[in-house]
């Protein structure tokens, strides 16, 4: 009986503790700066003053939204730039995980900066909108309308999304691992529309495999890192652990309990808006409350993540037992975790709290504690 000690390296270990307890600092560090920076433009009075320059250019109440969200993230993101530079660029350097250049960095950087200010101005609109219109109730339009984004973009984000920084290539019928996919999927009579590969190499040395896309554009994706670095059994029985999720509905469901927490984020942030509207003279529809919106927003979708995340980890859970029981392959399993915390410095032993609070996943040494208690069973 291998025990979990033994197919994790415990000298990698060390390593990783350090790789993802820095990691913890550079978020902590992170989250410091967003409250601050939102704090101080609400209570420097820096928010309202940025609207007032803007109403000396311009006065129609869409192009002031616009003109503001514009400069108010574009600052933050500019401050922020060391910051995210050193932690995806600098440190993943150091650990010999990113396989970027300077200049493909920086691409990325910019093109993730168009997509989110080309998502955040109307988005924006619509809800100030909604707070002119609706006052007493705009967190319930709003919400109905985030159910419809939330859908779009799960359906848009393989075709659309993923291709912004991407390829996806689909995997042909003919090689072998699709062959073996095939068989497990007609034994458990279920269908995959496709299975992609993404070249993860392009950015990163770390491997994964994920479920995206609703459905017709509903597949299976595997980073070409996880096709070359893991065996044909490995691969597999990672594949049966996404297949997991689509038997279990886990996509659907993520996507009504997220739009329960934006129901809920929105409903407090409404409440909280407008006690610090009054408190500030600002009209509730005033742009200038924007960093009050965020800041709410973002910190209660902080705490909505905890049980989500305990949620989320039920998930894996199931996913991992489903991959387990239709493969019968517990070493593979077993030793593609362990791959994943090797090659990829995953802590395989977090802090108990750390992993409640955080981990959308079990740990890998509870997951490799598992596997082994379900080979002891099936004997
Ligand atoms: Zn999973």
């Amino acid at each position: 009986m291998e025990e979990c000690s033994q197919v994790i390296n415990q000298e990698k270990q060390k390593q990783a503790k350090e790789y993802q307890n820095k990691k913890i600092l550079f978020k902590i560090v992170g989250a410091a700066l967003f409250l601050s920076y939102f704090l101080i433009l609400i209570f420097c009075n820096f928010s309202f003053t940025i609207k007032e320059k803007i109403l000396h250019f311009i006065d129609l109440e869409w192009q002031v939204i616009a003109l503001y969200i514009f400069f108010v993230l574009t600052a933050y993101n500019l401050i922020s730039l060391p910051l995210e530079f050193y932690t995806s660029y600098t440190f993943e350097h150091k650990y010999h995980f990113s396989t970027q250049t300077v200049k493909d960095w920086f691409k990325d950087y910019l093109k993730s900066y168009l997509l989110s200010l080309s998502l955040a101005v109307p988005i924006m609109e619509g809800i100030y909108w909604a707070i002119r219109i609706f006052p007493l109730n705009w967190y319930l339009i709003v919400s109905i309308f985030t159910i419809f984004l939330t859908v779009l973009l799960s359906y848009l984000s393989p075709i659309w999304l993923t291709p912004l920084f991407f390829k996806l290539k689909k995997i042909e019928e003919d090689n072998e691992l699709v062959q073996r996919l095939i068989r497990l999927c007609n034994r458990i009579n279920t269908k995959v529309k496709g299975v992609y590969e993404i070249n993860f190499s392009s950015k990163t040395t770390k491997a994964n495999a994920y479920l995206s896309g609703l459905g017709n554009t509903r597949r299976i994706v595997i980073a070409d890192n996880l096709l070359e670095n893991f065996t044909l059994d490995e691969a597999e029985v990672v594949f049966a652990h996404e297949l997991g999720h689509q038997v279990h509905k886990d996509l659907i469901k993520g996507i009504f309990w997220i739009n329960l927490m934006y129901l809920g984020a929105f409903y407090f942030t409404s409440l909280i808006l407008k006690k610090f509207s009054f408190y500030l003279r600002y009209e509730l529809s005033d742009i200038s409350n924007f960093p009050v919106f965020a800041l709410s927003m973002v910190v209660i979708i902080f705490l909505w993540g905890i049980p989500l995340n305990f949620y989320s980890r039920k998930r894996e859970w199931n996913a991992d037992k489903f991959a387990l029981k239709i493969t019968q392959k517990v070493d593979a399993f077993i030793t593609s975790m362990a791959k994943f915390t090797n090659r990829d410095l995953a802590d395989a032993y977090p802090y108990p709290l750390i992993e409640f609070l955080f981990y959308t996943h079990p740990s890998i040494s509870r997951r490799i504690n598992y596997a082994q208690n379900f080979k002891k069973k099936i004997g």
